[in-house]
């Protein structure tokens, strides 16, 4: 059958048609299309109710749920219930009590304004709702299908509010109701969002039951206190881990805002975020804002980076455009960039307070024989036995100082790697537990050295060009290797190999020790790698005497760097495995990746240049070398949007000098999985410094003094004296 069906198609194809006819659709063919949009599955159905029940000001909203909401939601509430003569036409489309004229929306307070859910679901559904007003002795009950009543109002009991249930939902949009039923329960999603809305609206009680059930599965009951409702919601082991966080800013000509939450701190691990987002009091969704705390959270708590976050921020009503989305679920801002930066400024700090806090805590604590009594530690800290710690040291250097407790290392949060035979090699041992001795002796020499390089960052930061870093946006690449920032009123040029560089090298070292990592899909034997490196930078390739020389050299720094296998492992996220290939590297920014090409190189540095025996030129020069292979270098292939094009012509020898319109044609044919190559490169690398390197330098970098004056940061315009100029023309 389908097949003839196609064929007839395609042999209408061919005949010329006359342009189909166009008609207007059937009101309420119309209005079930809008409803699938509004009513997208049961979950938005109960969030449609739960809202209306919250606009009539209930303290009480009691859901019950058959079959994940398709066999029947029903949303109890003590509101103030429907008059008796608006019934007629609750359901219709458009009928609401939130709004009359346009304007109104700009000083919307309510969550409902559309009146349209009561509508779509009665196109969906069926819909029936009792109510009761005021000072009345009965209530009302009604049902309703395809947005009319389906017959008078009957007199019912009631107690105070509205009930309104909605049964069978999508049972005439069987595609619909089978995706639904295939899919995952929606009761959980029921479950997930009754917790939102209740640790917002803590003076109002909430319940949620599955039809038949005897119990709750979810009862919350109104408190003054939010810590103690996302407690009862979200459980003790969630609430115990949050910060409280609050900020605000009143300054017309940048923002107008305040905003209160509670955020987790590093003893919070998920596996995906926790958003819960109130913009003028409704749950809503902002990409931007829940993108930028990631940010933050990855940058500081590598480890704890998918966190738990409950905000509400309040803003001038007409700031907020509310109508962006058909069921209201994502707002936009004025000056949303503003409100997000400042936000995520104070996500920041606070995360790196509480970060300190932290320590202190573990400090205060008395070494005690058994290492258990009084100490208060969450069990994702290590509990060392021998844990006597007298001075202020950052909590995730102290886990590292037994080495016989692996927790907070490196490679603990790694796949278990297979032990290869090497592993028990007694020589092997030796070195290793020697370089354990050596490390341990100089635990706290090791964190100074670190500190005192951050210091050195920070005392050598330039406060004009860190002002101007903050608070810049992007422009656009001006070339190759300049980017084009705008700060105020000034235009500057940026020198984003140099930048992206210092700013990898200061991310190293304030990542030290805890690196996410980046496993390589072919594990690179460094033997080859170096082997590599040098033959690059061999002058005279022909030479055997050379071959010798680099064979021994490659020999050399191979060992070398096996034996340094741990600590490039512990501290920088290097893995060089025993068979001496490297394996992984660190994450040092978020979503980027270095370039692969330069590997060899970077493999060669380690050996050549790091002088292991000095441990803080150790450290820096390490840090230094990742920066360098992490840069934002220009990639290895031209740039093909300009003159580099040339480069991917397919070249052949000229023949004979009279060949020339044979040799145009050739010259014309490109090298196109070449060029393939190179426009996404390139394209990448653009996207990595817009999305990845712009973003972090504005929250991380700590611009050097000299790089005012070598040429990394150059303005090159002011609007102000460019204004002058043309007013003069
Ligand atoms: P909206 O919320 O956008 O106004 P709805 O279709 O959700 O549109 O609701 C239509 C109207 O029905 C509301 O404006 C409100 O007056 C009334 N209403 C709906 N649910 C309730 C309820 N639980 N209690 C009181 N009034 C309600
Ligand atoms: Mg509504």
């Amino acid at each position: 059958m389908e097949f003839e069906t196609h064929c007839d198609t395609e042999a209408e194809a061919v005949v010329p048609k006359e342009p189909p006819k166009i008609y207007r659709l059937e009101e309420s063919v119309v209005n079930r299309i809008a409803a699938g949009e509004v009513i997208q599955r049961p979950v938005s159905a109960v969030k449609e109710l739960v809202e209306n029940s919250l606009d009539a000001h209930s303290s009480s909203i009691n859901v019950v749920v058959k079959d994940g909401g398709l066999k029947l939601i029903q949303v109890s509430d003590d509101g103030h219930g429907i008059r008796y003569d608006d019934l007629a036409i609750l359901c219709e489309r458009h009928t609401t009590s939130k709004l009359s004229t346009f304007e109104d929306l700009q000083s919307i307070k309510s969550m409902g304004f559309r009146g349209e859910a009561l509508a779509s679901m009665t196109y969906v559904a069926h819909v029936t709702v009792s109510t009761i007003t005021k000072g009345q002795l009965h209530g009302y009950r009604v049902s309703y299908r395809d947005g009319v009543m389906e017959h008078e109002p009957k007199p019912c009991a009631a107690v105070k509010g509205t009930q309104i249930m909605v049964e069978n939902l999508f049972y005439n949009m069987t595609a619909r109701r089978k995706t639904l039923q295939n899919s995952a329960n929606d009761f959980s999603n029921i479950e997930d969002l009754l917790k939102r809305f209740s640790i917002h609206h803590t003076n109002v009680n909430f319940s949620l039951r599955k039809h038949g059930a005897s119990g709750a599965d979810l009862h919350t009951v109104g408190t003054s206190s939010r810590l103690d409702a996302i407690r009862s919601v979200y459980g003790v082991s969630v609430a115990r881990t949050l910060i409280k966080i609050e900020t605000s800013d009143n300054n017309p000509s940048s923002s107008v805002f305040k905003m209160n939450g509670f955020i987790s701190d590093s003893n919070y691990v998920a596996k995906k975020i926790t958003m819960v987002l109130f913009i003028n009091d409704r749950l809503v969704e902002c990409t931007a804002l829940k993108r930028a705390i990631e940010i933050v959270y990855a940058a500081t708590l590598p480890k704890a980076s998918k966190p738990f976050i409950y905000m509400s921020i309040i803003l001038p009503p007409e700031h907020v455009d509310v109508n962006v989305h058909p069921t209201k679920r994502e707002v936009s801002l004025l000056n949303q960039e503003v409100i997000i930066a400042k936000i995520q400024s104070v996500v920041e700090s606070k995360l790196r307070n509480s970060n300190e806090a932290q320590t202190f805590q573990e400090q205060v604590v008395e070494p005690s024989p058994s290492g258990n009594i009084g100490i208060i530690k969450d069990s994702s800290f290590s509990s060392s036995p021998s844990g006597s710690k007298s001075q202020k040291v950052p909590v995730h250097k102290m886990v590292r100082t037994d080495s016989l407790d692996p927790a907070g290392r490196l490679h603990h949060y790694l796949q278990a790697k297979p032990r290869g035979p090497l592993e028990n090699n007694p020589s092997l041992t030796a070195v290793r537990s020697s370089v354990r001795q050596r490390r341990n002796q100089k635990e706290t020499a090791d964190l100074t050295s670190i500190q005192e390089l951050i210091n050195e960052i920070d005392c050598n930061c330039h406060s004009g060009l860190l002002d101007v870093v903050r608070h810049c946006s992007y422009i656009g690449m001006a070339d190759d290797v300049l980017a084009l920032l705008q700060h105020d009123t000034h235009l500057y040029v940026a020198n984003v190999v140099n930048l992206s560089k210092e700013l990898m090298y200061q991310q190293v070292l304030r990542r030290f020790a805890h690196f996410n990592a980046i496993q390589l899909s072919d594990p690179a034997p460094l033997s080859e790698l170096i082997m590599l490196a040098l033959k690059e930078e061999d002058l005279d390739p022909e030479c055997n005497e050379n071959d010798d020389l680099i064979e021994k050299i490659t020999e050399m720094n191979t060992e070398l760097l096996k034996q340094k296998a741990e600590l490039l492992e512990e501290y920088f996220g290097i893995h060089v495995d025993v068979h001496g290939n490297l394996s992984r590297i660190p994450v040092i920014l978020d979503q980027y990746t270095p370039d692969m090409d330069r590997v060899p190189e970077f493999v060669l540095c380690l050996g050549n240049d790091v002088d292991w025996e000095d441990e803080k030129r150790c450290f820096q020069v390490i840090s230094a070398a990742l920066g360098n292979f992490y840069a934002m270098h220009p990639p290895m292939l031209p740039n093909p949007s300009g003159d580099g094009l040339q480069y991917y012509k397919k070249r052949k020898p000229i023949r004979n000098p009279e060949d020339i319109e044979d040799d145009v044609t050739i010259e014309d044919e490109m090298e196109h999985e070449l060029l393939s190559e190179a426009e996404t490169a390139w394209a990448q690398r653009e996207w990595s410094i817009q999305h990845v390197l712009i973003p972090s330098m504005r929250l991380f970098f700590k611009p050097p003094a000299s790089m005012a004056t070598n040429g990394t940061f150059v303005q090159v315009a002011s609007l102000e004296k460019l204004y002058k100029i043309f007013e003069r023309c």
